[in-house]
């Protein structure tokens, strides 16, 4: 008879885990449940059957049909077909553990480094239909019964990466925090690639790979890789959030999944004549906190005192010395509070990592795009195949929310990337075939995408309409994309 003892040890430790709210609580109720089941998180190929075979518990039960349902897709082989791959991947953002999970389905040892020991972003992300899928699948709303209720297609960052985290841990994925990639140990007659970590003396600095998956975000582009810089006109974006007391006068005002300006002229120029803020767009969510994101106009924000001298340097308009940051809590807290019809009681700002008011201004008036998805480097006969995921790959435009979608379609693809190097492929016919799908991504949109979601892969033709994975051939990316010196 099995125990389904509500006081059985390991079943409440596991209820901790898939309940814990911090980063640091996840780890620490995971490593608690390993102990308690004598399981090694770093026996990596059997750590999940181990787990389902010693937690025989019904609430576990409902998550291992999620999890299995996807294990068994036919593209992961059974988790045999990247079983000799070893895989480092930087960043525990969501695009980084997505993209984790997906190597660690394939059957690939996977290590993760966060430099960050805990998850604090309150911003919103908006969640295109297919993601709202894809982590229904991951049981995410087992961790978080929250999940897109009703129309919600949004979630906090932190929300998102712990869920992924909590997924990656199961799927015996090492995650290390508070650890920093610093760049590359290059192998020797006797070693593999390895990296240099701060601290420098970190176990994860011993760890071998032959795939480096980068997705530390925003401008962390490794060497070798070119990006191209998109210049628009000046953009300035404003995020904050306010504390959500969950009270009932605030479940019922409305949010704002996107105002922008030319469809909406008469809420603008009120705003302007009430508060002095003229804006382009303004989006609300209703989250673990009240998030807002808006793009301000610039000469509005010196009027208003926001900034305080006019420069063409964007760096130097919004750079810190510039900014008034009591003027900027006015304005931010002014925008929200008109465009919520006055309705949001009690608007508290809600704080940041650094235990300030939860209120930034930035430029997107440039943004970034890698030249290329992948490469391949070789050293001493080893080589080292490295790929970009998120936004280290494309930049996003956050105001339209395409942060998240492109970033786990560039996970998937990166997946499928990493299943042809397991499988052997010629390393000049994987980076080609990557650099074919990759013209793709820029130009995804919710209604260009395949829209039978539950049939959804890591292989691309189940998510692109037209995908010609031959498109780039080898011998176009010998010369960019192979650094081969062979010493
Ligand atoms: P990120 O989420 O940025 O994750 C990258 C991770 O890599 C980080 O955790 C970082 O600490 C880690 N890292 C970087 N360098 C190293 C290193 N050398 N060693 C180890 N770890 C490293 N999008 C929106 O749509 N709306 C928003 O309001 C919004 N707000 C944002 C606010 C901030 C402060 C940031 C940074 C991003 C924001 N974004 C927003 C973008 C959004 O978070 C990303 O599109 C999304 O999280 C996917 O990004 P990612 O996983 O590629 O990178």
């Amino acid at each position: 008879m099995v125990n389904q003892d509500p006081t059985n040890p390991s079943h409440a430790l596991f209820d901790q885990f898939v309940q814990s709210q911090t980063c640091k609580e996840v780890q620490r109720t995971f490593s608690e449940l390993c102990h308690h089941l004598q399981l090694d998180p770093r026996d990596y190929q059997s750590f999940y059957t181990k787990l389902k075979e010693r937690l025989n518990y019904w609430k576990a039960k409902a998550l291992w049909i999620k999890l299995d349902k996807r294990a068994q897709h036919q593209d992961y082989q059974q988790g045999k077909v990247c079983a000799k791959t070893k895989c480092l991947v930087l960043g525990a953002g969501p695009c980084g553990l997505r993209t984790a999970i997906e190597l660690a389905l394939l059957g690939a040892q996977v290590v993760v480094l966060e430099k960050r020991d805990s998850f604090s972003r309150n911003n919103v992300l908006h969640l295109w239909p297919y993601t709202i899928y894809d982590l229904r699948g991951l049981a995410a709303k087992k961790f978080y019964g929250k999940f897109c209720t009703g129309a919600l297609d949004h979630i906090s960052i932190r929300q998102l990466q712990l869920i992924l985290l909590k997924v990656s841990l199961l799927l015996g994925v090492e995650v290390h925090t508070g650890v920093e990639f610093k760049g590359f140990v290059e192998p020797s007659e006797a070693t593999g690639w390895m990296a240099e970590l701060f601290p420098d003396d970190h176990p994860a600095g011993k760890f071998q790979f032959d795939v480096f998956i980068s997705a530390g975000g925003g401008r962390f582009v490794p060497d070798g890789f070119r990006w191209k810089e998109l210049r628009g006109k000046l953009a300035i974006g404003i995020t904050c959030n306010f504390i959500n007391h969950h009270s009932a006068a605030e479940a019922q005002v409305a949010e704002i999944s996107g105002v922008a300006r030319i469809y909406n002229q008469k809420f603008f120029q009120d705003l302007l004549t009430e508060k002095g803020i003229d804006l382009e767009n303004i989006v609300y969510y209703k989250d673990a906190t009240h998030y807002f994101v808006m793009t301000a106009k610039k000469k509005s924000l010196l009027k208003m005192g926001v900034i305080k001298q006019d420069f063409s340097d964007a760096n130097q308009l919004l750079g810190q010395a510039n900014v008034d940051q009591d003027a900027l809590l006015r304005y931010a807290h002014g925008a929200a509070h008109f465009s919520t019809g006055h309705r949001l009681p009690n608007m508290q700002f809600a704080l940041n990592h650094a235990g300030q008011p939860d209120v930034a201004m930035f430029d997107f008036t440039c943004m970034h795009r890698a030249e290329n998805a992948s490469l391949v480097r070789e050293r001493k006969g080893k080589k080292l195949l490295m790929g970009l995921v998120g936004d280290c790959l494309v930049e996003p435009f956050w105001p339209l929310g395409t942060g998240i979608a492109r970033g786990f379609l560039a996970a998937f693809d990166t997946a499928w990337m990493v299943r042809s190097w397991g499988k052997g492929k010629p390393h000049l016919e994987v980076v080609a075939e990557r650099e074919s799908i990759y013209q793709l991504l820029s130009q995804t949109t919710p209604e260009n995408i395949n829209k039978n979601y539950s049939a959804f892969s890591i292989d691309p033709a189940t998510r692109y309409q037209h995908v010609n994975l031959n498109s780039i051939k080898a011998n176009q990316v010998r010369n960019t994309q192979i650094l081969s010196i062979t010493l």
